[in-house]
Order: C-alpha cells, then sequence, then structure tokens
C-alpha cells in the first residue's frame, strides 16, 4: 500500500513557533525530509526510529537537486511510509512546496498541506516591526531577492514604490546593494526606513536599521549574513520602539541544561520564552533496576515501617509498580507516614491517592534530614543509589533505625559533548538541579576547562558539588525552578 506525505511548515525557527498540527505530523513520522533552515530544536521532535534525510546540506555547495528531492518524496511514500517534508517558514512561500506536490499527484500518492509561521511575516514582529500600521501604510509585499539559476533578478521597483506598501525582500542578503539602489532609482525617498533582520526568532537574531540609502553600508558593516529578511517602509520607524525581544531578560545568554531528557523541557522553554539560547544536555538519565529484590522484601513488611521517604519523582513511581506487582494497593501504606523532598515528588504520590505528611521548605536532603530529626523509626528510604549522605548520616547520629534501598541507578552520558565543548569556550551559564548532575556534566567532558562555565545550582548541596570541580555557582534562593530562573535573571 501507498504512504502519504505531509508537506509541513516548520516555522521561522525558534521552536514555539512549530504549529500543533505540524508538531503533530513529526511525531508520526517515518522518513523526515529536512532543509537547512530547519533549527535542531525542532528536528529534536523527530522520532528517534525515523529516518532522516538533509537535503540542505551545502557541503561544497551541493544541495541536493530539486527533481531529485521530488523523487525521494516519491520513492519513500511508494514504499508505504508517513513522509514528513519538512520546510522553513511556510511551505508554499518560496519554499517550491508547488513543485514537490506535482510528481505525488501524479502518482496519485495521498499528501496534506500544513502550513507554517512564515518568515516573512514573523520575523519583522520579532524586530519590533508590525508589517502594516493604519496610520503608515495599507498593504505589504513579499519578494524574493534572489534570481533563478542563469537569469538577472527581474523586479518592477516602480510598482512597488507605487503601492506604498511595506516591502518585505526575502533571500536577498546578496542583492541587498541592488535592491535599495533600484528603489531610489524608482524614486523612493533615500530618508524611507529600511531594516535587515538575521536570524530571526532565534536567540541569535541581530537587526540593523538605518535609511534605505544608508541600509547596504551599515549590513555590511554588521556583516549580516543568510539567513536575514530585508524590510523597507516607514513602519520600520517603529522598531525600536516595539522591540521586545531584544529587551527580553536573558536575551542574548548562553545557557546549557543538565536535566535528564524527560524532565527538561519546562525548564528548557522558560528560558528559551525569556531570550536565552538554551542547549539541553542531558547527561544524567535514571534507570530502573529490572530486579530489585531489596525493594520487594521491604514491601511485604510495609505495614513495620514508621515513615517511607522519597528523594526525587522517579522514587514513588517505581514503588508503586512494585507494590501492585505484589498484588498489593495503596491501603498497605495505612499507618505509615510519607516524606517527600519536594513538591514534584509529593505530586506523584498524590497521582496515587496519597498525601506526603513531611515536606521540606528547602527542597534538598539536609533540610528533608533536619525535618526527621526526631522521626521514630524505622525508615524506608526509597531512591537512587549513591544517594546524598545526609540522610543516612542524620539516622545514624540520632540513633534512628532505617533502610537504605536503591530502586534506580542514575547514569552518566555524553549525548552531545562536542557541541558543549564548543560552547564552554565563552562565558556560558550551566544549570544544576542536583548534585548528580553536576556529577553527569563533570563525567562527560573528560579534562574541560570549565573557567568559563557559571553553574546556576538549585540549592546548596548542589553548589557545594560544583565548587569542588572548581565551578563558579550562584545558587537559587529557594530549592525551585522558579527560584532558579530568578537566580539567573540576576546573573
Ligand atoms: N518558506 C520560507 C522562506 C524560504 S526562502 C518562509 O516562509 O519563511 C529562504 C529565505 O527566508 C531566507 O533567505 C531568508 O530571507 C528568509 N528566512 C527564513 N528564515 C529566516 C530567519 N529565521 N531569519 C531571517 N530570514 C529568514
Amino acid at each position: 500500500m501507498n504512504g502519504n506525505v505531509i508537506l509541513v511548515g516548520a516555522g521561522p525557527g525558534d521552536p514555539g513557533l512549530l504549529t500543533p498540527k505540524g508538531r503533530q505530523a513529526l511525531e508520526q513520522a517515518e522518513v523526515v525530509v529536512y532543509d537547512r533552515l530547519v533549527s535542531p530544536d525542532i528536528l529534536a521532535l523527530i522520532p528517534s526510529h525515523a529516518e532522516r534525510i538533509d537535503v540542505g546540506k551545502e557541503a561544497s555547495h551541493h544541495k541536493v537537486p530539486q527533481e531529485q528531492i521530488n523523487r525521494i518524496l516519491l520513492d519513500k511514500a511508494l514504499e508505504g511510509k508517513c513522509v514528513v517534508r519538512l520546510k522553513g517558514g511556510d511551505p508554499f512561500l518560496f519554499g517550491r512546496g508547488g513543485e514537490e506536490l506535482e510528481l505525488l499527484e501524479e502518482y496519485g500518492i495521498p499528501y496534506q498541506v500544513v502550513p507554517g509561521v512564515t518568515s516573512a511575516l514573523s520575523v519583522p514582529a520579532y524586530a519590533g516591526i508590525p508589517v502594516t500600521h493604519r496610520d503608515y501604510c495599507s498593504s505589504v509585499h513579499i519578494i524574493t531577492g534572489h534570481a533563478r539559476a542563469g537569469s538577472a533578478l527581474r523586479i518592477d521597483y516602480e510598482a512597488l514604490c507605487r503601492t506604498g506598501g511595506t516591502l518585505v525582500f526575502l533571500m536577498g542578503v546578496n542583492a541587498l546593494p541592488k535592491i535599495c539602489q533600484g528603489l531610489l532609482d524608482a524614486g523612493m525617498e533615500p530618508k524611507m526606513p529600511a531594516a535587515i533582520v538575521e536570524q530571526g526568532t532565534l536567540p541569535r537574531q541581530r537587526k540593523v536599521i538605518a535609511t534605505l540609502e544608508q541600509l547596504p553600508r551599515e549590513a555590511e558593516q554588521a556583516q549580516i549574513q543568510s539567513p536575514a529578511i530585508i524590510v523597507v517602509g516607514k513602519v520600520c520607524e517603529l522598531s525600536d520602539r516595539f522591540d521586545w525581544f531584544d529587551h527580553l531578560p536573558l536575551k542574548g545568554k548562553e545557557i546549557i541544561v543538565t536535566r535528564p531528557a524527560d524532565r527538561s523541557g519546562t525548564l528548557c522553554d522558560r528560558l528559551r520564552q525569556l531570550g536565552a539560547n538554551v542547549t539541553s544536555y542531558p547527561c544524567i538519565r535514571t534507570v530502573e533496576r529490572a530486579n530489585c529484590p531489596e525493594l520487594d522484601r521491604a514491601i511485604e513488611k510495609i505495614g513495620t515501617y514508621r515513615y517511607l521517604v522519597f528523594t526525587s519523582p522517579a522514587g514513588p513511581e517505581i514503588f508503586f509498580q512494585r507494590l501492585f506487582a505484589a498484588g498489593r494497593d495503596a491501603r498497605a501504606l495505612a499507618g505509615v507516614k510519607l516524606a517527600a523532598i519536594g513538591p514534584k515528588t509529593a505530586s506523584v504520590l498524590e497521582k496515587y491517592g496519597l498525601r506526603a505528611d513531611l515536606v521540606p521548605k528547602t527542597y534538598d536532603s539536609d533540610h528533608l534530614a533536619q525535618l526527621m530529626a526526631q522521626a521514630e523509626g524505622p525508615v524506608l528510604l526509597c531512591r537512587a543509589s549513591r544517594g546524598s549522605d545526609a540522610l543516612p548520616e542524620l539516622f545514624t547520629k540520632n540513633g534512628i533505625p532505617f533502610e537504605d534501598v536503591p530502586c534506580y541507578d542514575t547514569v552518566y552520558e555524553a549525548p552531545d559533548s562536542d557541541k558543549v565543548l564548543e560552547l564552554l569556550k565563552r562565558k556560558v551559564l550551566v544549570t544544576f538541579t542536583s548534585a548528580s548532575t553536576v556529577r553527569g556534566f563533570v563525567k562527560s567532558l573528560p579534562g574541560a576547562d570549565f573557567s568559563n562555565v557559571l553553574g546556576c545550582c538549585i540549592g546548596p548541596q548542589t553548589a557545594k558539588e560544583a565548587e569542588k570541580y572548581g565551578i563558579a555557582v550562584v545558587t537559587a534562593g529557594e530549592a525551585t525552578m522558579d527560584s532558579l530562573i530568578e537566580c539567573i535573571k540576576g546573573v
């Protein structure tokens, strides 16, 4: 049976501008054929089992020719695959989307089109330029600044000038002097406000605002490169006034997030929304133990413990799996008090219909230990192997009987360490949300120089661990994500 093709617009770069429908298509893709302008954060959404075909590689200026791309889409669909053709911006705006559908149409391959947020409108928006404004203009025109191979640029500058509308040129970096001259020759005001915006919507976005006559020189001085968008029109005057993107509190900051992949999403998203350039570097992962006889034995006599302690959300998840596997349910915990290191862990307990009796105000083992100083045992600690010593030390000191049962292991990984080593050459912030993320980070980069790193730590224990490796630190006031983000804003 034939497969199908979904032509998806990936938006201009900011991963938040991929549409929900585009995201859904990506999640079901078996093959993804993508272009150079699609950002790595969006490529990261491609399921790991899907085949990826990069047709935008420009190694020695040899892009895959259009006919061959059309052929790849057809062949993969004929193999019965669900193919996503992922393109920058909107697939039908200077995206050759139409050309790619022709062959599919001929062969009767089913296809759909998911429009995308085009750079033509969104990049000006991120540069503070509303492409229309009732006080300035009543139309906007989108023009290519790139000529078809072998022919000259053919733009009717007179016609464009007559519209009095905002002019948006795509693919125009090389032709910028020609375009500006063309407009001037056609009678446009030399003082007409204009802009060029490079890497729009991305943390590295740069813009140059100048008059039409000055723009080529200023863009050259700033070494503006492709991809960039040229905007000509009175609306460019508003760019500095509406410059919301460049004023985001973390604009220009490089931040590496070291949380495990399954839990890094919200922190990365929140930092990105604040303008940071975020690299997710999940250098640790928790792996549940396939067999955990110690936990099974503890579960058999669960009613004999006075306290059950969890130090991360993985703890209760694994505990309940084993409890259910033993044919029992939450009622087995009737007389047992529950302690959770923080609200995330407590919310996992709530999922199972249970409330934590103890949650420290500062979410770390030291503070949990302080809360438990007067506990009468026995205590069951259900946590990672190689956990913090704070709790066992306190129980031993205070003569509280306890059992420390390792339910999962923390493994260290180096998913993309070359990229991180590159980032370490300049000033970079690294978030550490537990002592184990510090160890994972250091272990994954043997011999690396951390002198440019500022470790942004969730709490004092984590900070102590980072300092052991000579990493400069700042510490959140409270051990919460909100507080960590506030702390990063203050750096
Ligand atoms: N289909 C795309 C445009 C493809 S043509 C869309 O709808 O956005 C490629 C041109 O788009 C680039 O040369 C550049 O002019 C523009 N472009 C795409 N992404 C951009 C970005 N993030 N910043 C600035 N210009 C961008």
